[in-house]
């Protein structure tokens, strides 16, 4: 596969609406009182105003209308389960079919995004600092509501480029890098510092912030995907699904991957991506293992549906055994186990239970790890904050930790029942965090007044 062919490969999928279809669209909107699309939204976006504003060709204001709502608004447009959020709700769906809410904010925000438009200006300043560990749409959020209402807000992010996973870990192809670096420069623009290359815990301990910050917010998300502590997992060509995907969301395409065949152990959206990813790379033949069945499977059905469409093979009931090297280091196989359910554990799923003597092998000259993220242990205890295997323990409507000067939103307290890992939850958690942070400020300061 040349260059070429591996770009277009990469470059997003859908199109986006013509001005004719979405001004089409807009007037379909039913703009109801009390709308349930607004209630459906994580993030509240006043989706019949925002509309409205397409309809009247008030771009500008309707991009205004959902980025104030939603900061990280453009990304979401493109990556939200907008069938079962908002227009799961539309009560369209009860006659002909919601509207597309997704696309219409698609077409504002893109019109944003073509206009080099800036939404928002900073508070006056009030004299305190924050200070936001991680950068992806959690500590985006928080520190664009923060400037809004005059913090000093520094921002330190241990990658080269701001954005967190919105930047390197959802494909191109669904969202590209251009779109995160643009909301991530709407923040710049309210004087946010952003400190890229900079890993609190390794370049700066997590001490100095607490010591020259009146407020800290962890918004760290989750670390790489963990160990299958199986035989052959340190040969070449084992990959962490996440590093895998990142490394296509850069500037050049890696082309080794044309002609192989490639299994993907998983099945959450992450082990779609690195599959549809590896598809897109040229591989051969790509395989999804996934210990459960379909009706376990954590991915969305949009992506599941979208992994059909590329090709990608699913084998439920099958768990990885060992992964088969060829005395070179390289790997050529993964030996794997039928799998059958029982009955259900502690967590309400049924338990996966090998076959007594099903063991087989697949060929495969890559396997790429998807199950799951460890948690960023050594920094939250640094922090001594109150965990629960690393899911940091918060108050969840202002999400203040054991330590009521540092505050956590986004992936980081995802877990043990508590949330949901979305890029807009992690938007709203960000937004709910600034204004705890400001309550709390502003209470201290006339107590002390
Ligand atoms: C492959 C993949 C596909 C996904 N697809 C979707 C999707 O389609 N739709 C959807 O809604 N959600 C999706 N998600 C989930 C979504 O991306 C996350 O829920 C969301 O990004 C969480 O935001 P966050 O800000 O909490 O964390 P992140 O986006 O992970 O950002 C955390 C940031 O903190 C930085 N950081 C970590 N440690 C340190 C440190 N010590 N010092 C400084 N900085 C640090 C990281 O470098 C990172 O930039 C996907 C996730 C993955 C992995
Ligand atoms: S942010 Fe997501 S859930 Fe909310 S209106 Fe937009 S697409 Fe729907």
């Amino acid at each position: 596969m040349n260059k070429a062919q591996l770009e277009r490969n990469f470059q997003e999928i859908e199109a986006g609406l013509s001005k004719r279809e979405a001004i089409e669209e807009a007037n379909r909107c039913l703009y109801c009182y009390d709308a349930p699309c607004i209630q459906a939204c994580p993030t509240g976006i006043d989706i019949p105003s925002f509309i409205k504003k397409i309809a009247s060709e008030n771009i500008k204001g309707s991009a205004k209308t959902i980025m104030l709502s939603n900061p990280v608004g453009a990304s979401c447009s493109r990556v939200c389960p907008t069938e079962e959020l908002c227009e799961e709700a539309c009560v369209l769906n009860h006659s002909t079919k919601p509207i597309m809410i997704g696309n219409l904010q698609r077409y504002a925000t893109d019109w944003a995004i073509q206009n080099e438009q800036t939404l928002f200006e900073a508070g006056n300043k009030n004299g305190k600092t924050v200070a936001i560990v991680g950068s992806g749409p959690a500590g985006l959020s928080a520190a664009r509501e923060l400037a809004r209402m005059g913090y000093a807000v520094t921002i330190f992010e241990a990658e080269q480029e701001a954005g967190g996973l919105n930047t390197y870990g959802i494909v191109s192809f669904r969202l590209p890098q251009a779109v995160s670096h643009w909301e991530v420069n709407q923040v710049r623009r309210l004087n946010v510092e952003i400190r890229t290359n900079t890993r609190i815990g390794t370049d700066i301990p997590a001490q100095e912030l607490l010591d020259g910050f009146d407020a800290v917010v962890l918004a760290i998300g989750m670390g790489r995907v963990p160990d299958l502590h199986i035989e052959g997992e340190e040969l070449n060509g084992v990959h962490d699904a996440i590093e895998f995907v990142k490394q296509t969301k850069g500037n050049e395409l890696p082309s080794e991957y044309a002609g192989k065949w490639m299994v993907v152990i998983g099945a959450g959206n992450t082990a779609i991506d690195a599959a549809t990813c590896s598809v897109r790379l040229g591989a051969e033949n790509v395989k999804i293992l996934y210990r459960r069945t379909k009706e376990e499977m954590t991915a969305y059905d949009f992506e599941y549906k979208f992994a059909k469409q590329d090709s990608v093979e699913f084998r439920w009931l099958t768990a990885p055994k060992r992964i088969v090297g060829n005395g070179e280091g390289n790997v050529i196989g993964i030996e794997c186990i039928k799998m059958e359910l029982t009955e259900a554990g502690e967590d309400g799923r049924r338990r996966p239970v090998p076959v007594a003597g099903s063991e087989f092998v697949l060929p495969a000259d890559g396997v790429i790890k998807a199950i799951g993220q460890v948690r960023h242990l050594e920094l939250i205890e640094e922090f001594a904050l109150a965990h629960k295997s690393g899911v940091v323990t918060v108050d969840l409507k202002t999400y203040q930790t054991s330590n009521p000067k540092v505050f956590a939103c986004g992936d980081v307290v995802f877990g043990k029942g508590q949330g949901e890992a979305m890029v807009v939850t992690a938007a709203q958690q960000g937004k709910q965090t600034a204004y705890a942070i400001h309550e709390q400020l502003i209470k201290t300061a006339a107590e002390t007044a």
